[in-house]
């Protein structure tokens, strides 16, 4: 038996692929749960796949700290592992779910997978705490589902043996593929581009950054009028409470609830540029033929840079002010297409994963 935990939307968008075959698969069992993190957004995010988690802990309560949610969400973990006694725990990415089932999965000696391994920036306090949950999670864990090359040799030089780290390519393009394959994008140059698509999420944005995004907003809409701005804001309150507070009263800007993975798909498509610090929206961007700009000082996901379709920006009014008024002004470029060449994989990633598990599983039944 496999057991599957998540616990926000994007690890969620990201597993799904791999639910879907392990749920269908005839000889491995699976168990999902939805750690309660952010109990809602796992539901409905995983609602828009078909996918209903087997267990649901219950919401997980407001701690002062960060510290005691790890050990709420360690404890509760800890007695599922101890309950199903699964074969092998599988985590996804750098969140406090992943990492508090990692520890669960050492206190249980569980075989712990790690999805989307070796993601590094050279700084383990930006972002905090990303950086240093996704290091401490491959300590724990025994299989590596690196993304990308450069997540292969930053865990290679970390001495991770070789030959657990599977380079497969990151499952969030499986997920793209299949959105894609669905409902076909229309061509850049025919798109109507008069809106500029919004995220803020990590900590390093909360508060005085916060503020300083939406000074440079209210900046670019009055250089540009012709744009407006589409705002989907995260709940968190120390994001929700500054971005509300300086931007209900512009008209350029529709302030909404968080949208439906298919639905920020299709406006980040239709956008002219993207201002965000998502990690996953990195990697999507290329692929949908959407400049996007982040306001981070660093990122993990230095392929996406590459491809000419992201950029950093300092946290700094004008910087982002100059900064979009370039990219508006950008010729169109070729999206990346989803080939072996794509910076973040081939769209395959959750079929070479249930490989792997296979495997490892018929392996240990045989030993
Ligand atoms: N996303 C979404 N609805 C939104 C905003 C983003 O479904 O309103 C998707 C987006 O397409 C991407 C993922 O959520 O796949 C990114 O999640 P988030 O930015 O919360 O987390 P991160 O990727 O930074 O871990």
């Amino acid at each position: 038996m496999v057991l599957i935990i998540a616990g926000t939307r994007p690890e969620c968008i990201k597993l799904a692929p791999l639910v879907r075959r392990l749920a269908g698969h005839d000889r491995l069992r699976l168990v999902l749960v939805n750690s309660g993190q952010h109990c809602l957004a796992v539901r409905r995010t995983f609602a828009e796949f078909d996918i209903r988690c087997d267990i649901e802990l219950g919401e997980l309560p407001r701690f002062d700290w960060l510290g005691a949610s790890h050990d709420h969400l360690r404890v509760e973990l800890r007695a599922v592992l101890d309950r199903i006694r699964p074969a092998m725990l599988i985590v996804q990415g750098d969140t406090l779910t992943s990492y508090s089932g990692a520890r669960a999965a050492h206190d249980t000696s569980t075989v712990l997978a790690h999805v989307e391994a070796g993601l590094r920036t050279d700084t383990i306090s930006d972002p905090f705490p990303e950086e240093w949950f996704r290091r401490r999670i491959a300590r724990y864990a025994s299989i590596h589902f690196s993304p990308s090359a450069s997540a292969t040799r930053n865990l290679l030089a970390e001495e991770v043996d070789a030959r657990s780290i599977h380079q497969v390519g990151n499952t969030s393009i499986d997920s793209l593929w299949t959105l894609l394959a669905e409902m076909p994008l229309a061509p850049p140059a025919a798109r109507a581009r008069d809106t500029v698509l919004v995220t803020l999420h990590r900590r390093e944005n909360h508060d005085r950054n916060a503020g300083i995004v939406c000074d440079a907003l209210i900046a670019l809409t009055l250089a540009r009028p012709d744009l407006r701005v589409l705002f989907p804001i995260h709940p968190n309150p120390r994001v929700s409470a500054t971005v509300h507070r300086r931007l209900e009263v512009h008209p350029a800007f529709d302030l909404v609830a968080p949208m439906s993975y298919r639905d920020f798909v299709f406006k980040a498509a239709a956008a002219a540029l993207i201002i965000s610090d998502s990690g996953g929206v990195q990697e999507e961007a290329p692929h949908l033929g959407t400049h996007l700009l982040v306001p981070r000082s660093n990122t993990e996901r230095p392929e996406g840079i590459e491809t000419g379709w992201v950029q950093l920006v300092r946290a700094d009014r004008e910087a982002i002010l100059e900064a979009a008024l370039e990219k508006l002004a950008a010729p169109t470029m070729r999206p990346v297409p989803i080939d072996e060449l794509a910076p973040f994989g081939d769209g395959n990633a959750a079929d070479k994963i249930v490989h792997v598990v296979e495997q490892t599983l018929l392996q240990h039944a045989h030993a």
